[in-house]
């Protein structure tokens, strides 16, 4: 008998155990160890923070799902792991402590034969003073925040349409932030909203990002076909964002909020501020803050992972100069070099570098975004890790079969701009390979054909239809493993 532990259970993370268990005997056992009583479908919270979705809508309780599947669930968050035993355990382990329940606050332990990290990112807030909910910004990146932001953001709708005028900034509160992408939909779909409720001209909406161009989305930008015509990332954002009359701040770190002020610094070193009515700016991100210790109870965290957290897989960490970056350098097994039985997945494993180009202010300060790691990577390297443990388990087998790297697969990524059956709008791009591989294709990057930029009705269907598809995936309701990542 084997014993597989994943920790967390987003996207990443519920995907990998899904698929460990249907191709793993029933002798074999899956523990998933989540501190959330819910699987939240994490895109869609967009809809929930402008007042079209419900929180019920996005999320679904994991206890069920996971009886069905025959997954041990523990309401618990990881703490540590411990690779080697200890004195006690002569087995690998991790430390969990309980979320929940009688038994919230208790720790406890669960032995492995397979590890795998599925984290996340800790929205690290406190790296940006005064920012994040609570203080003086909101934010979309859970499903509750999203509530939050929504509940004050109608006060602002209301506010318009009784003739105020409202100023909102929406955009990255960190000159290290990623995550972009999302930053912008929820820009756009504010804009849609007001547009619909006929307020629009009563709102100043400023994008702030911490991109040197818009449209980089932390992956340096990109050429999209576009009606025939190749057109650069930049063109595509600025147009969208014209065509709602959105002003823009490029180039800045945000770096203090007060409320109702955001402070930032731009690249030229110079530091200015904006004032706001409603504000949601997107935090940096951090790796989930597990330690590790090894046979001696000794403090191994620093052989397990990078200084900010993230996992280390088998990427290539050594440093180097933007013009070295290369595809190669990135992760395809996600396996950590120290110890064979552990995987890092999702937002959890440690890029090697960032995408875009790395960039620091006259003062030092570094603005330029953070690599991103979208749903579909993050589903893709849980499904392939499950694969090549259950192989490994079933069959035996040393070598990892299934590779997964952003350097080889593409993304879609939809970027829906206002939400309805017959009005609703989505700019849609599909990038291929995610990380620019300027060996394979020296003019632009990637493929040309498979990297497109439409905007339009199909698209709102289509991130709509995601929507459905990916909560019919996650709830495993009938032929759940025919739909892709
Ligand atoms: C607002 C928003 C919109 C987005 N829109 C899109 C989109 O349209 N398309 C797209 O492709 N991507 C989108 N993304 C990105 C996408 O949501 C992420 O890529 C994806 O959620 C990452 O999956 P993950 O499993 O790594 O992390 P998560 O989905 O964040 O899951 C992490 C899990 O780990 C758990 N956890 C945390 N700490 C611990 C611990 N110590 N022990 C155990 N468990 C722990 C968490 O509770 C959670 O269950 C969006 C992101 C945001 C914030």
């Amino acid at each position: 008998m084997a014993r597989v532990v994943v920790l967390g259970a987003g996207i990443s993370g519920h995907t990998a155990a899904a698929f460990l268990r249907k191709k793993l005997s029933k002798k074999h056992e899956v523990v998933v160890i989540s501190p959330s009583a819910y699987y939240e479908w994490i895109p869609s919270n967009i809809w929930v923070g402008v007042g079209r979705m419900k929180q019920k809508q996005v999320r679904f309780k994991l206890d069920k799902v996971y009886k069905r599947w025959k997954i041990q669930f523990h309401q618990a968050k990881a703490i540590s792991i411990h690779p080697e035993g200890n004195a006690e355990h002569k087995k690998a382990f991790v430390k969990s402590v309980y979320s929940t329940g009688d038994q919230q606050g208790q720790e406890f332990v669960v032995e492995y034969d397979y590890l795998i990290n599925a984290t996340g990112p800790k929205l690290n807030f406190e790296a940006t003073e005064g920012l994040g909910p609570g203080k003086n910004s909101h934010s979309v990146c859970s499903s509750s925040h999203a509530v939050e932001s929504w509940n004050a953001l109608k006060q602002i709708f209301e506010a318009a349409e009784r003739g105020e005028h409202k100023k909102i900034l929406v955009g990255t509160g960190h000159g290290s932030a990623t995550c972009q992408g999302a930053a912008f939909e929820y820009t756009l779909n504010i804009a849609a909203e007001a547009k619909r409720r006929k307020i629009l001209d009563k709102l100043d909406i400023t994008w702030i990002t911490n991109e040197y161009e818009l449209g980089d989305f932390g992956m340096g930008g990109a050429y999209i076909k576009q009606n025939g015509y190749v057109v650069p990332t930049k063109v595509f954002t600025e147009s969208i964002l014209a065509e709602f009359g959105i002003k823009w701040i490029k180039r800045a770190g945000v770096y203090k909020l007060e409320p109702g002020v955001a402070h930032f610094e731009l690249l030229d070193g110079t530091k200015d501020s904006i004032e706001f009515d409603f504000s949601m700016l997107i935090p940096a991100f951090a790796g989930s803050g597990i330690t590790a210790f090894g046979k001696d109870d000794e403090d191994i965290t620093a052989k397990l992972f990078m200084s900010n957290g993230f996992m280390k897989v088998d990427a290539d960490y050594t440093p180097k100069e933007f013009e070295e970056y290369s595809v190669e350098d990135w992760p395809e097994t996600y396996q950590s070099p120290e110890y064979e039985n552990i995987f890092a997945i999702g937002i959890a494993f440690a890029p090697p570098h960032p995408i875009s180009k790395p960039m620091k202010s006259v003062n030092g300060t570094p603005i330029s975004p953070a690599p991103p790691r979208t749903g579909m990577p993050s589903g893709v390297t849980g499904k392939t890790t499950a694969l090549n443990i259950a192989a490994k388990i079933e069959y035996n087998r040393s070598e990892i079969a299934h590779k997964a790297s952003m350097g080889r697969m593409g993304a879609a990524c939809i970027v829906s701009a206002g939400y309805g059956l017959f009005n609703g709008m989505a700019a849609t791009m599909t990038v291929n390979p995610i990380v620019p591989d300027w060996e394979n294709y020296p003019k632009y990057g990637r493929k040309i054909n498979y990297t497109v930029g439409e905007m339009g009705l199909a698209g709102h269907w289509m991130k709509l239809s995601l929507h459905y598809m990916f909560l019919h995936k996650a709830k495993g309701y009938p032929f759940w493993w025919l739909i892709p990542e």
